[in-house]
């Protein structure tokens, strides 16, 4: 009795004398217990792998033996599973989210006939705003940490986007007809200045600037954007190469033969620039891509899905070029998540190259990683598991029937994983899902805000869909 109390007292005086002393950690958060996919210069994995985390940062990446050298309250077990960068979907729409599954009736003008009608008529702040919390959730549920986006009222999908806590490059739209956040042509460059000043240097949100393509958006309009681009020092995304001979839609004089070589020839091809899509490509566009260093998003399953070809994406990550992969909106592949796509990548390539040799599992998952970190020009921040790095990871569990057996990390995560075997997302240190449970936004917060606009939605849609059909297509 005497000496537990003893024990007792010294405790006490120990407890209280830790309340002004420094705590004994010296990291924020550690990961262990499984293997780490680095997709660093060697594309080293470590069996048994350990990921050290100070606030936002990675501090240490390495064995067992560092689980000795730092202390964290925050621990945790990967049980065996599969520790990588967080992914990044480097082409999408996410608000669009409001209307998956709609327009599957076989229109062959779906852009214009259907698309752009649907948004005139339905797209509102509160509709973005609540679709953009939607798509987040998916997105961090499936191990997306970052994606790209070409939208509208960019300010609701950063507010959105922030709540869920992912990293997000968010273009505002600008297009040559009045749009829901815009009532006059090309409104969009006015709206987008006030969002750049707004979120420039935010630590998740990267602003930036969207023209929507070459046929839709002025040589004018480009080449201010351009400059604007220049004086504030943000990305611009824009479609290119999305559709066969998209040139010979543009209004007024050129030179240039295809897209790129008018891009090119109007002075808007540079390091700042990403294009969506690339599929109709010559050689000489991608010289002028890998040239300017401009970033490239390979959307394998929206391209299938729309038939439009399929990209020369193996022959740009041979080149060493800036490419990664994306999904396009939720109404081109009906998904926001990578997992699905990692296969199709691969895939399509192999069938267009006629070669099964290429497009390996451990290129796949090093395209949707660092592949798509180079295409955002984020690589310095993001994209692999490496000291000075944001701690934006994903660890994938490896217990369910579809992951095993696990002999190769890489062909487990490119050809057995489903989106539902992440397990754990963790954006600029920050733990946003863990053992499948979101810490940040729950589904069930929103439940009711998406019941109702599917409600509102859903007749409109059907209508339009009717006279969508009966349309011509631009592309014929
Ligand atoms: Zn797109």
């Amino acid at each position: 009795m005497k000496f537990q109390y003893l024990v007792g007292i010294a405790s006490v005086f120990f407890l209280a004398g830790c309340t002004t002393m420094p705590r004994g950690d010296n990291a924020d958060l550690i990961i262990h217990n499984g293997q780490v996919l680095t997709i660093n210069t060697e594309m080293e994995v470590i069996d048994d792998g350990v990921v050290v985390v100070k606030d936002d940062t990675i501090i240490a990446v390495g064995g067992h033996e560092l689980m000795q050298q730092y202390q964290a309250q925050k621990v945790i077990d990967a049980h065996d599973g599969i520790i990588m960068p967080g992914m990044v979907n480097a082409h999408n729409h996410l608000p669009m989210i409001a209307f998956r599954g709609l327009g599957e009736e076989g229109i062959s003008n779906r852009l214009f006939a259907y698309f752009f009608p649907l948004e005139a008529q339905k797209l509102s702040r509160d509709l973005i705003y609540n679709a953009t919390k939607l798509g987040a959730i998916e997105l961090a549920q499936s191990g997306v940490t970052t994606y790209a986006d070409m939208y509208y009222h960019m300010d609701e999908m950063a507010k959105a986007t922030k709540e869920v806590g992912l990293r997000a490059v968010l273009g505002e739209t600008v297009i040559k007809f009045p749009v829901v956040d815009a009532k006059t042509p090309y409104g969009g460059v006015e709206y987008g200045k006030k969002f750049v000043e707004e979120y420039k240097g935010d630590a998740l949100i990267t602003p930036a600037y969207a023209p929507h393509a070459i046929y839709t958006v002025s040589k004018e309009k480009l080449q201010e954007i351009h400059a604007l681009s220049e004086q504030q020092d943000v990305p611009v995304l824009i479609h290119v190469g999305e559709f066969p001979n998209e040139e010979k839609r543009l209004e007024g004089e050129t030179q240039a033969k295809t897209p790129i070589e008018y891009l090119s020839e109007i002075g808007v091809l540079d390091q700042r620039l990403v294009i969506a899509h690339g599929i109709h490509l010559t050689p000489n566009d991608q010289k002028l891509l890998k040239e300017a260093d401009v970033g490239i998003a390979y959307n394998p399953m929206a391209n299938a899905k729309g038939a439009t070809g399929i990209a020369p994406a193996w022959e740009m990550y041979r080149a060493d070029m800036r490419i990664g992969l994306g999904t396009d909106g939720p109404m081109s592949s009906n998904q926001v998540d990578l997992v699905k796509t990692l296969s199709y990548a691969a895939n399509m390539q192999r069938l267009k190259y006629s070669d099964r040799t290429i497009m390996i599992p451990e290129q796949v998952i090093e395209m949707a990683t660092l592949g798509g970190a180079k295409a955002l020009h984020m690589e310095d921040q993001i994209g692999s598991l490496e000291v000075g790095k944001k701690a934006d990871i994903a660890i994938f569990e490896t217990q369910s029937a579809n992951m095993m057996p696990n002999y190769n990390p890489y062909a487990t995560l490119v050809y057995q994983a489903n989106p539902s075997n992440i397990d754990t997302t963790i954006v600029n240190g920050k733990v946003i899902m863990e053992n499948r449970v979101m810490q940040t936004v729950k589904l069930d917060d929103i439940r009711d805000n998406v019941d109702a606009f599917e409600a509102d939605i859903a007749e409109f849609a059907k209508e339009l869909a009717k006279k969508a059909i009966k349309s011509k297509s631009l592309m014929d």
